[in-house]
């Protein structure tokens, strides 16, 4: 599998890559190229190009534009303790983009090559691979459906599978810091039958209503309760959910049931087994707001956390709505609870080549 490669004739110099890896931020700066390979159902697949990052061309009628037909992937390159580069399961994400595509009507990426993909462009921009352990390189594979015409009886005949890279820095510089969270009643993020458990554009278009919602609730994030009763919890923005029942070794953590609503976390599942590994109970359930909101003033529920591949595991420290607000641990003022802290401290261990990757999670692209 090879990838014509037309290089950037105008990289960053060496002084603004620094400057930039010094304070990388999220999603605010790319490396010097990306990949395209577009997908058309009379050829299928088409050679693999390394091109220089840049603006892409689409004519305005174009089906991307104007029926979101749009899927999309986020994981994350880190720098070994040996100098190489691995990524996170990237077949799990090949394997979502996949589920993602045909629920979609959209075209299938193999894994092969969209694994190979990430080693094209991870192989010519080596250099924007962060050396901090606290740092990484943030990858976004992206499709989009490029037919031209405003015809919907059809899905798009013709799509580009994109992929950019951004490095990443702590999300958390400073410190962990828990979030205090919005109760979402008046939106709902999915429905069954819906496309709730797709990585799509259109359900973060739809979601940033109430993401403006709770931050004029001096919120930051929202939760997400489920489309019928909202009354059982969902997810909190971009990420999943776990919640800690006791305390020590004796902890249980609870996430939320994948029910077809949910995105299907690669944090999530890791997650779980980690959790087993560090000697937690660890299993899918069923949780509603007032089992939340009673377990935390009981003390049942000692610990919340959002889990996703950006911040990898996020504390709440307290939880908003129409209703009022209670607090879970030591609450936003606190740094979040141990049971949280440990399983962030295993993940990012294993992710960065500092705890042994027993899963084979880890693939090599350099
Ligand atoms: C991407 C995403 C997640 C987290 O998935 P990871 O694979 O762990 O990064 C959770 N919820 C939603 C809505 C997402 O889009």
């Amino acid at each position: 599998m090879t990838f014509s490669v037309a290089r950037n004739p105008q990289p960053a110099s060496d002084a603004d890559r620094e400057a930039v890896l010094a304070a990388p931020g999220f999603g605010k700066h790319f490396t010097d190229h990306m990949v395209r390979i577009d997908w058309t159902v009379d050829g299928g697949w088409d050679e693999g190009r390394v091109l220089p990052y840049g603006p892409i061309s689409l004519e305005p009628a174009s089906a991307v534009l104007h029926y979101g037909q749009e899927i999309f992937e986020g994981l994350k390159a880190y720098r070994q303790v040996d100098g190489s580069v691995a990524a996170f399961r990237p077949e799990a994400n090949a394997e979502r983009m996949q589920r993602s595509a045909r629920r979609m009507a959209m075209a299938e990426l193999p894994t092969e090559l969209f694994v190979e993909s990430l080693r094209a462009l991870v192989g010519i921009d080596e250099q924007w691979v962060p050396q901090p352990v606290d740092q990484s390189l943030y990858l976004r594979p992206f499709m989009i459906a490029t037919q031209d015409g405003l015809g919907v009886n059809a899905p798009s005949s013709s799509f580009a599978y994109l992929l950019i890279a951004s490095p990443a820095g702590d999300y958390f510089s400073g410190g962990v810091r828990p979030v205090t969270v919005w109760l979402s009643t008046e939106y709902t993020r999915a429905a069954p039958g819906g496309t709730g458990e797709v990585k799509c554009g259109g359900n973060y278009a739809a979601s940033f209503a109430a993401t403006a919602e709770a931050a004029a609730h001096g919120c930051d994030q929202v939760v997400w309760l489920d489309a019928f009763e909202h009354r059982w919890v969902e997810e909190m923005g971009s990420n999943n959910l776990g919640f800690v029942f006791g305390s020590g070794p004796g902890a249980r953590i609870v996430t939320p049931a994948l029910t077809g609503t949910l995105l299907p976390g690669i944090t999530r599942t890791s997650l779980l087994e980690v959790a087993t590994e560090l000697g937690y109970t660890a299993e899918e359930g069923k949780i509603s707001v007032e089992e939340w909101r009673d377990g935390c003033a009981s003390g049942a529920i000692t610990e919340v956390f959002g889990c996703g591949t950006a911040a990898v595991v996020t504390p709440i420290g307290a939880v908003r709505s129409a209703d009022g607000e209670f607090t879970i641990g030591d609450g936003p003022a606190g740094a979040g609870g141990p049971v949280t802290a440990a399983l962030r401290e295993r993940l990012v261990g294993i992710q960065t080549g500092r705890v042994e990757d027993t899963h084979g999670w880890m693939t090599r692209l350099n």
